[in-house]
C-alpha cells in the first residue's frame, strides 16, 4: 500500500473492521500464522477472515493443524509469528481466560467436561468468564430440553452426544461472539451429530458466529458457508462451498496434483 495523503474518508470509522486481505467485513481475522509444537512446523503460513454470522469449517486429513489453528486462537498455543485479530483488535497479549471474557470460546475436541461434577454445576464453570449476553443456563435447557431433567447427573455418566451437548452449552453460557468447535463428531452417531448440529440455525440466530474443525467434508459442505483446507499445515484450498467442486475439495484434502490454490499443486503420490 503506498502513503497517500489521508483524507476525510480514510479516518471515518467504519463500524465493522474490514479485512486487510478481502476488504469484507471481518470478526476474526488470522493474518500468516506460523505455528511450532518444538521442532515441528503444524501451521505454516495460514491466514483467514471469518465474517460475523457465519459457519466457516476447517477440514483437512489428520494432523493437518486444524486443532492446533482452533487452539492458537483460543491462546492455547503461542504462535511462532502471524497475528489473530477480534475485531481488529491484536489478541497476542491475552491469555486464554481474557480471551474467553472478549468473546472466543472453544468446545474442545473430546469435551473436556468435569466428569465428577453434575451437568448444571459445568455449565456453572462455564459461566465463570461470562460476557453479558443472551445465554443463560435456562437457554441451554430449552435448547437442549432433556438436560433441564438431569441437571443434577453426573457428566461422566452421560452419553457422548449428550456430553457434547454439555460442552456446547458451557461454552453458550460464556456468551461467545465466535464459538470454535473442534471435531463434534469425533466417537458419536451420525445421528446424534446431525441432532447437534441442526442447533446451529439457533446459535446463529443468537448473534454468534462459528469457526468449526470437522472431518467429515459432505457435513462440513452441508452446513458451512466458507470451507477452508488444511494439509500439513498450509491452505490448500478455501472458498464458498457452491464455488468449489468435489475435485477441487478431494485434491486440497489429499494432496493430489492439479490442485492450484495456494499451497496446492503438489505431486500425487508415487
Ligand atoms: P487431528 O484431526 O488428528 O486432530 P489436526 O488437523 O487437528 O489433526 P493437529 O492436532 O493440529 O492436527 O496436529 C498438527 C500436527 O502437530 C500433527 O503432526 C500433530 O502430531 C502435531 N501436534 C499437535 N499437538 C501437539 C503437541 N501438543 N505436541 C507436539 N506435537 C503436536
Amino acid at each position: 500500500m503506498t502513503d497517500g495523503p489521508v483524507t476525510e474518508s480514510a479516518v471515518t470509522e467504519s463500524p465493522v473492521p474490514e479485512s486487510a486481505v478481502s476488504g469484507e467485513a471481518v470478526l476474526l481475522e488470522v493474518r500468516d500464522l506460523t505455528v511450532h509444537h518444538g521442532q515441528l512446523r503444524a501451521l505454516h503460513g495460514v491466514s483467514l477472515a471469518v465474517a460475523p454470522g457465519e459457519v466457516y469449517a476447517m477440514i483437512g486429513a489428520n494432523g493437518a493443524g486444524k486443532s492446533t489453528l482452533l487452539r492458537s486462537i483460543a491462546g492455547l498455543h503461542k504462535p511462532t509469528s502471524g497475528s489473530i485479530l477480534l475485531d481488529g483488535q491484536d489478541l497476542a497479549r491475552l491469555r486464554p481466560e481474557k480471551r474467553v471474557a472478549a468473546g472466543i470460546v472453544m468446545v474442545p475436541e473430546g469435551r473436556r467436561l468435569f466428569p465428577s461434577l453434575t451437568v448444571e454445576e459445568n455449565l456453572q464453570v462455564g459461566a465463570s468468564y461470562a460476557r453479558p449476553g443472551p445465554w443463560r443456563i435456562e437457554g441451554v435447557y430449552d435448547l437442549f430440553p432433556w438436560m433441564r431433567d438431569r441437571r443434577g447427573q453426573l457428566a461422566g455418566q452421560l452419553s457422548g452426544g449428550e456430553q457434547q451437548s454439555v460442552a456446547i452449552g458451557r461454552a453458550l453460557v460464556a456468551n461467545p461472539r465466535v464459538l470454535l468447535l473442534d471435531e463434534l463428531s469425533l466417537g458419536l452417531a451420525p445421528a446424534v451429530v446431525r441432532r447437534i448440529y441442526q442447533t446451529l440455525p439457533e446459535l446463529l440466530a443468537s448473534g454468534l458466529t462459528v469457526l468449526l474443525v470437522e472431518q467429515d467434508v459432505s457435513q462440513a459442505l452441508r452446513i458451512a458457508s466458507h470451507i477452508h483446507c488444511l494439509l500439513e499445515g498450509q491452505t490448500t484450498l478455501q472458498g464458498p462451498p457452491g464455488d468449489l467442486t468435489a475435485e477441487e475439495i478431494e485434491g486440497a484434502y489429499f494432496g493430489l496434483a492439479g490442485v492450484n490454490g495456494p499451497g496446492g499443486g503438489r505431486e500425487a503420490p508415487a
